[in-house]
């Protein structure tokens, strides 16, 4: 039998020309593939700037160090994402603290969030940086985050790792309306995909020059960023600042570009899929993950198996063993060992560990049939007749 899985990417035709395209070329890396990308993804978000890195996680890591993240600092994100999020604060030496989410869209709460700026600010441990996150491709609440970052004096970083084609208000998701910096994903479970891959957009410029730097070794090539200026010099590049090999190829920005041009069709789809799946579920009364049908790009759908008096791990076996790859997210962050050891305990979001315990992310991607769309559903109804 044919597994069906939760994510899947889409590669046709057109995305593997164009990489032998590249392959054919002068240029692997460094070349005319990687700008032309990220004038494009910040087209498509309606954002000034973007800097592409060889992943998200890369991406956030030089976003944070871009807004000044360093030791003594705080960083705070969602206790329902994956761990790169939370990890992005402890590479730059920063400690990390977890905001507990609404229940109905699993996105962070606001009022949680503020009720704990409150807090902090009277103990003066206030977050340097908060990274909400658009979870399943809905975003959050992204305008109150943006009133609250100015009134407490944070920046804001969006994990959008979910959520490219999404809308919030009347703008793409990554247009930084509400926000100094919007990271995405190409992983191929995510919307589109290079690969791996990821990227950074913002409307900042400062932001955009540190981030570049951060990606490339600290070095720059600009004259007027240079230090260094001798009567005799002969630089044609200067390491100023501490920084990675985050790069890009244009191997995979060629893949992103083809890709992008899809993105629309690849988000249509997977409304349309859950469209199908809420008028269903809705006839079954089946608990779901509330998220809009025209904005979200629904990386994720999910039911919820615990007010349905089944047992989320049962359900979870049943579909799986018939071939139905759903999955789990998210344990959350503070969950993990790792975090465990740095002193986060069981019960301190209890709505995300709510979550985690009664979600199931089902099958949704571009290429997922009607008729697999058919034997979910109906495996669903099987298994809860029994
Ligand atoms: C996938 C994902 C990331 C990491 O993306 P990579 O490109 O694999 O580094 C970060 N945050 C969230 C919410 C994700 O889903």
């Amino acid at each position: 039998m044919k597994k069906i899985p939760y994510g899947k990417q889409t590669v046709d035709d057109s995305d593997i020309d164009t990489i032998v395209d590249v392959l054919r070329s002068d240029w692997l890396t460094q070349g005319p593939k990687v700008p032309q990308f990220e004038r494009e993804i910040a087209r498509y978000c309606g954002a000034s700037y973007s800097v592409a890195t060889n992943s998200a996680t890369s991406a956030l890591h030089v976003a944070c160090l871009a807004l000044g993240v360093g030791e003594g600092d705080s960083v705070w994100t969602s206790a329902n994402t994956f761990v790169a999020s939370a990890n992005c604060a402890l590479y730059c030496g920063a400690t990390v603290d977890f905001v507990d989410i609404d229940k109905r869209t699993a996105n962070i709460c606001p009022e949680k969030l503020e009720e704990k700026l409150r807090v902090a600010e009277v103990a003066g441990k206030l977050p340097k940086v908060v990274i909400p996150v658009h979870f399943a491709g809905q975003s959050c609440d992204a305008k109150k985050i943006w009133e609250l970052s100015k009134r407490y004096g944070f920046s804001v970083i969006e994990d959008a790792s979910h959520a490219l084609g999404a809308t919030y208000e009347n703008s793409k998701v990554g247009s930084c309306k509400y926000c100094d910096v919007t990271v995405f994903s190409f992983h191929p479970v995510k919307i589109i995909t290079t690969g791996e891959g990821g990227v950074a957009v913002t409307n900042d410029s400062s932001l955009c020059d540190l981030m570049r730097a951060y990606r490339s070794h600290g070095i720059t090539s600009e004259s007027d960023k240079m230090e260094l200026r001798s009567a005799s010099q002969v630089w044609n590049y200067q390491q100023i600042l501490l920084g990675y090999n985050y790069r890009m190829s244009d191997l995979h920005a060629a893949l992103g570009l083809c890709q992008l041009q899809k993105a629309d069709a690849f988000v249509a789809a997977r409304r349309r899929i859950a469209s199908r799946y809420y008028e269903s579920f809705v006839a079954l009364s089946i608990p779901t993950l509330v998220q809009d049908l025209d904005f979200s790009s629904f990386h994720l759908f999910q039911i919820k198996a615990r007010d349905l008096g089944v047992d989320q791990k049962h359900l979870y076996d049943y579909l799986r063993a018939n071939g139905v790859l759903v999955n789990i997210h998210y344990i959350p962050v503070y969950m993990h060992p790792y975090y465990q050891k740095l002193g986060f305990r069981q019960g301190y979001c209890p709505e995300a560990e709510r979550h985690f315990s009664e979600c199931l992310s089902l099958p949704i991607y571009f290429e997922l049939s009607d008729v697999e769309q058919s034997y979910v559903l109906d495996l669903i109804r099987a298994g809860l007749d029994t």
